[in-house]
């Protein structure tokens, strides 16, 4: 196995009343579980393409590759930027680059914001280091691998399908990303903002 499915670091009550502890329940051990095992799967069907030297299969085992996979590092991605102790606003910095890219922490919220809540289907809402202009950029994903900048870092991911927030915010995503802001974890996103760029 290739890909594990990494274990939660909180109970999956632990976001309420902000996130529905039933929601991440589901969401992590049976959606986030899914993409981990279509990878492995689809990794070994590859391997068994290039075994047998059969191609006939190709196009939809790297299509499977960049949805799967793409699912499970955006989960990963959105766990470990939620936290019972998180909300708040960023500091020091990290502050000033938000700052610096969208003008002030009010701004990008905003951005962020509309960009998550109006994805076209089921999407994504992220902010991203951008290497080669140095600068952090909002990116609103499509599904989980479309719509995107390669290259970038994605440093904070939010999920925007359905299944993040039906159970208790129905149709209205407005009101699961206006929660999400209280549960988001600035000390993760920043750390991961100083790798980006350090590696950039
Ligand atoms: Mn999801």
């Amino acid at each position: 196995m290739t890909y594990v499915l990494p274990d939660l670091t909180y109970d999956p009550g632990a976001l309420e009343p902000h996130l529905d502890g039933r929601i991440v329940e589901l969401h992590h051990g049976k959606h986030h579980a899914s993409y981990v095992a279509a990878t492995n799967a689809t990794l070994d069907r590859l391997a068994q393409a290039r075994a047998d030297d059969r191609w006939d299969s190709i196009v939809g085992l790297e299509k499977s590759l960049a949805f799967n996979l793409g699912g499970h590092v955006l989960h990963s991605l959105y766990w470990a930027n939620l936290s019972p102790q998180g909300g708040g606003e960023p500091t020091g910095g990290f502050a000033d680059a938000l700052g610096g890219s969208f003008g002030s922490f009010a701004a990008f919220k905003a951005q962020f914001t509309q960009a998550t809540v109006s994805v076209q289907g089921s999407g994504w809402g992220l902010l991203t280091y951008e290497p080669l202009g140095d600068v952090l950029i909002v990116e609103q994903l499509e599904v989980h691998h479309q719509s995107t900048v390669l290259g970038g870092v994605p440093i904070l991911a939010i999920d925007a399908w359905e299944h993040a927030y039906y159970l208790q915010y129905e149709n209205r995503r407005a009101e699961y990303m206006s929660a999400i802001w209280n549960v988001v974890d600035w000390s993760d996103v920043e750390q991961r903002w100083q790798s980006a760029t350090r590696a950039g």
